[in-house]
């Protein structure tokens, strides 16, 4: 076994080899333009790309011509969301979205209130989970957009977004979703759940990095909004700039796989995320972080109280992980996930993800379970509040 194991997919995942392989022609021998219409490298590199769209239409249930290239889940999010507001700006001011969003989607919205658009931040349960009667209140005659992500990149929840679909639908309200932990490993499907536009990252499913897509429905409703990026007509003008082939070739083929692979993945993933769970849980100082069966099968979040984070980490070395404190320039501040879920500011600091994916092995996630208890119980009974906590109960 090499050591660190890695176990942050949910940060990024190696490219799968036959997602490298489809790509590789495309930098050196068909190199064209997709927009050059004169000659056989252009004409190359259009039919590699719609092949691509195709690809990436089919796993998510939707048509080729209503797929946008992007460089990513980012930028896929700030176009869609800037430029909805400026488009529908005549019908309403009023954006709904909630507190566990993904930076780019809470940044997005902050920037568009400083512009005097309102937001309103719904709450979620301690699962993560967003209330649709409350998102059912929170719409007004104002309201033009609800954004809520598919699936939590911290906790891995997965909010009811067929039912958030239904309500905007019935509601005449935009509904766009930030599906990037959810595509390529579970089944979306954006006319079940009444989707209008969506956001997707290949890096997150064995593509490449700075390649995504734009999902825009084009009819039932016809969704438009003005153009982000000025100079070129790329993507119906919805977003310029000269296509990045080898990129997009990588997202297709990881569709297809992902479309290939879904159903027998879920199924060893979701044994190994309950294995290690259950034998991490039975240790006094654990809480299991999201929902416990409306989760991501790839995605394992834990609290531990009592012990310094930082030590742990210190001690796990050879596991690659997340913890759920962002390091701001001077403050670790703890994660506005686990405190929306209402983990005391304390514990909220002393979080650990451990994401797996395609290329972990079994033994990889018995090692890390091994490690980790064998870790924890060892800070524990160094720790000084534990030794309290004990005398306290004798
Ligand atoms: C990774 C991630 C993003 C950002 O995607 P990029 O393609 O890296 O820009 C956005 N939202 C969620 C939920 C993510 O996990």
């Amino acid at each position: 076994m090499k050591l660190p194991v890695y176990l942050d997919y949910n940060a990024t995942t190696p490219v799968d080899p036959r997602v490298l392989e489809e790509m590789i022609p495309y930098f050196c021998s068909a190199f064209g333009n997709a927009s050059s219409s004169n000659h056989k490298f252009g004409w190359e590199a259009e039919q590699a790309v719609a092949v691509a769209r195709k690809r990436t239409a089919d796993l998510i249930g939707a048509i080729p011509r209503d797929i946008v290239f992007t460089s990513g889940s980012t930028e896929a999010i700030n176009i869609s969301l800037k430029g909805i507001a400026e488009t529908y700006s005549e019908k309403g001011n009023h954006i709904i979205t909630c507190t566990t969003e993904h930076k780019a989607v809470l940044e997005t919205c902050k920037y568009l209130e400083d512009r005097g658009f309102e937001v309103t931040y719904l709450e979620v349960d301690g699962d993560g989970l967003i209330d649709t009667n409350e998102l059912e209140k929170a719409i007004t005659n104002k309201t033009i957009l609800v954004s809520i992500m598919l699936a939590n990149n911290e906790i891995g929840t997965i909010q009811p977004v067929e039912e958030i679909g239904k309500i905007c639908r019935e509601n005449s309200v935009l509904f766009h979703t930030d599906a990037t932990q959810a595509v390529g490993k579970i089944p979306v499907n954006v006319d079940e759940m009444n989707i209008d536009l969506m956001s997707i990252s290949a890096h997150k499913f064995y593509g490449p990095k700075g390649s995504g897509a734009l999902y825009v429905r084009g009819r039932n409703p016809r969704v438009t909004f003005s153009k982000q990026t000025h100079g070129g007509s790329q993507e119906k003008g919805l977003r310029g700039g000269t296509l990045n082939v080898p990129g997009i070739v990588g997202l297709g083929k990881a569709c297809e796989l992902s479309a290939e692979e879904m159903e027998n993945e879920i199924e060893l993933h979701v044994r190994k995320r309950d294995s290690l769970i259950e034998k991490v849980l039975q240790l006094e100082n654990a809480t299991l972080n999201g929902h416990p069966t409306k989760r991501l099968p790839n995605n394992i979040n834990f609290c531990f109280s009592m012990i310094d984070i930082n030590a742990l980490i210190g001690d796990l070395n050879d596991l690659a992980m997340s913890t759920g404190s962002a390091c701001t320039s001077a403050s670790m501040e703890p994660s506005h996930v686990l405190t929306a879920i209402g983990r005391p500011h304390e514990l909220a600091g002393s979080s650990l993800r451990l994401s797996f994916g395609r290329f972990t092995k079994e033994e990889e996630i018995d090692y890390a379970s091994e490690r980790l208890v064998t870790a924890v119980q060892r800070l524990l009974q160094e720790s000084p509040q534990s030794i309290i906590s004990k005398s306290k109960s004798n």
